[in-house]
This record gives C-alpha cells, structure tokens and sequence, in this order.
C-alpha cells in the first residue's frame, strides 16, 4: 500500500485500512470510518500511553481538540467491537493540517508543501521570491499557527 501524499505529523501508518470481522460479506456490514488524526490519537494515548497534553502537542492541536478527537475515536472503536461492523481508516482533518498553501506576489500562482520541507525559496512558475503564505493573507494566523487554527477549526 503506497505512504499517503503528504505525511502529517502521524508516527505510525496502520497497518492495514480495513478491518471487518470474519466471515461476513462486507457488502452488509455497516462501516465505521476511522479518520487518521482518530487513528493517531487511540495509539498515542491508549498504545504509547502520552498524557493528552503530550499527545495533543505531538498532533499539533489544543489538549481540549486532543480529547474531542480521542473521545470520538474510542466511542467509534467500541461501536465496532460490540456490534461487529467494518472498520475502515482514512482521511481526516490532520493531512490538511500538513500542508501549507505559498502564493507568488508576481504572478498569483499558489502551490502547497508539506509540512517540515522548510519554506520554499521561489515561485516554481515563475521562479520569483516574492512570495509568502497564502494563510497570512486570509488573516487566519500567523506562520506556524495558522495550521495548528485549521486543524481545530475543521474538526469542530
Ligand atoms: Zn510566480
């Protein structure tokens, strides 16, 4: 299974994606999606047993985000077990959290990197370096706080 495109700060991929229980056809099992910021919060807290603080600084988000999104992924993880549906993980609020969003003053392209590839050094069409972050613009934060906003806001 290809690594997702972008990898947030999430140090364990699963394994494997889907998880249903034996010998029932997927096709009439109801199934639980899993996001992958959820994901990461169960094996923080429950496998690597961080305090919440810890694992939500580990995230990137708020202790009180951290919790929410704990809550909701235990909640989603006894639903499984106790009623033996599917269980899938995907997607999730984290991987848009990974991302930055540059545009170029010169000619208003826009482009994103992953986080932890450092600032980039000029437009790649035009290969000007009047550049900045595009979050900055929209008034959301500052450098470096901007995603850490937009991950607690999406997942509200
Ligand atoms: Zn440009």
């Amino acid at each position: 299974m290809p690594r997702p495109k972008c990898c947030r700060r999430i140090g364990g991929e699963p394994p494997c994606r889907i998880f249903k229980p034996a010998g029932i056809p997927r096709v009439v099992l109801e199934e639980i999606i899993l996001s992958m910021d959820e994901f990461e919060a169960i094996r923080l807290a429950d496998l690597e047993g961080l305090y919440h603080e810890q694992a939500a600084a580990r995230m990137n988000v708020s202790r009180q985000t951290f919790g929410r999104i704990l809550e909701e992924a235990r909640g989603k993880v006894a639903r499984v077990l106790v009623e033996g549906l599917a269980l899938r993980i995907e997607g999730g609020a984290t991987e848009m959290a990974e991302k930055r969003t540059f545009g170029c003053h010169q000619c208003q392209h826009k482009w994103t990197v992953p986080y932890g590839t450092g600032r980039p050094a000029a437009c790649p069409v035009c290969q000007s370096n009047n550049i900045a972050r595009a979050e900055e613009e929209r008034g959301v934060g500052r450098a470096g706080q901007g995603c850490r906003r937009n991950a607690s806001r999406k997942l509200e």
